[in-house]
């Protein structure tokens, strides 16, 4: 990074060579320090002696597999944020590799966006990327630049706190999904046990976010009922 910030450092533990290099490659263009290792046991030795910021852990490794790699590290590092790379199709890896600790998955072949994707959205969500760090990027009509705090559309410019650039952040990261209000607090609020919590919060700091944003049109921000809100890009 050109600001000297550090780097998020990032274990990839793949025996196939091409598919472990691809990564490190990927990774390494989008700013991260990228470390693959080649087998479950030294990639379970790295994550232990050297804390990264993620693991990627292939699930089929000659020796120790991936299952076997995520349980142990998940006992010695409970917040260690893990993403498991599985073949497609393959839910019942998914369901165990969830059961054994993983975070998060992707089904191999994998496109690179929908990788650096999930690799972002684990980063975040374990809070280690901070929402000023992140790129610019659009929601509706807008301009989002969470470097300096602003957004702008035409010739409007406005202000955004970090809690807000963290809310558009995440409706545009699940853009055509439903994001609960379980999400929101526990992703911008950072509760870890956001059931307990009042969530007239979020419904109030949406409310504010929609009359500040969206310029007096059909809001881009649906509320879905029961259920929580949903952005879709390209729309509002
Ligand atoms: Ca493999």
């Amino acid at each position: 990074m050109s600001d000297g910030a550090e780097k998020r450092r990032i274990l990839v533990v793949e025996d196939e060579e091409t598919i472990r290099r691809g990564l490190c490659d990927v990774l390494a263009y989008q700013g991260y320090a990228p470390n693959g290792v080649e087998t479950g046991e030294d990639g379970l030795r790295e994550a232990l002696a050297n804390g990264y910021d993620l693991v990627v852990l292939d699930l089929m490794l000659p020796g120790m597999n991936g299952f076997d790699v995520c349980e142990a590290v998940r006992a010695a590092l409970p917040d260690q944020p893990i993403l498991m790379l599985t073949a497609r199709g393959s839910e019942e890896d998914v369901l165990a590799g969830f059961a054994r600790g993983a975070d998060d998955y992707v089904t191999k072949p994998f496109s690179v966006s929908e990788l650096v994707a999930r690799v972002q959205a684990l980063l975040r969500r374990s809070g280690r990327v901070r929402a000023e760090d992140q790129p610019a990027f659009e929601f509706g009509r807008w301009k989002v630049e969470p470097a300096s705090g602003r957004a702008r559309c035409g010739d409007a410019s406005l202000e955004l706190s970090p809690r807000e650039l963290a809310i558009l952040a995440l409706f545009v990261r699940e853009s055509g999904r439903i994001v609960s209000r379980r999400m929101l607090l526990h992703e911008v609020w950072g509760f870890s046990n956001p059931e307990k919590i009042e969530t007239r919060t979020v419904d109030m700091q949406i409310g504010k976010l929609r009359r500040k944003i969206d310029l007096g049109e059909a809001s881009a921000i649906e509320t879905i009922r029961g259920a929580g809100y949903r952005y879709t890009a390209g729309r509002g």
